[in-house]
């Protein structure tokens, strides 16, 4: 599938949609997700053109991926949850119900986040 330029993520990107970032370094932005679903709910991003998890671990380079995860962890270390814990969840495709086609993990904390999976 070929990356869509247009993706919601990909205007907040490139600074055509506002919002408010939380992290910013070469590989990765944070901001807090529009609709929340805990306390604390984030969407992390790599700065590259990935459409998925999949297309990220796949193609994406070695000091991207490093550069990503290595960002994921400052986050919570920044958000100050890394000690009482939080949840990091990656939709990828059609049947985990993934919206936005740009690599994103979503990081959720700030209260006991009960079950993995709901039915
Ligand atoms: P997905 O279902 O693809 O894993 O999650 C996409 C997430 O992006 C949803 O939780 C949704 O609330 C969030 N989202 C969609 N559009 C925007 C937006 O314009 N700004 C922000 N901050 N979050 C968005």
């Amino acid at each position: 599938m070929a990356y869509d330029q247009d993706n919601i993520f990909a205007k907040i990107l490139r600074g055509e949609i506002p919002v408010e970032k939380i992290y910013e370094d070469g590989f990765a932005v944070a901001f807090p997700d529009i609709n929340p679903q805990a306390p604390t709910h984030v969407l992390i991003i790599p700065t590259g053109p990935y459409d998925s998890l999949d297309d990220f671990a796949k193609n994406g380079t070695v000091a991207e991926i490093a550069g990503f995860w290595r960002a994921v962890g400052a986050i919570g270390r920044q958000l100050g949850v890394s000690e009482t814990g939080y949840r990091t969840l990656a939709n990828t495709g059609p049947d985990a119900h993934q919206e936005v086609p740009h690599f994103h993990v979503h990081l959720f904390a700030g209260k006991k986040l009960g079950p993995m999976l709901a039915e």
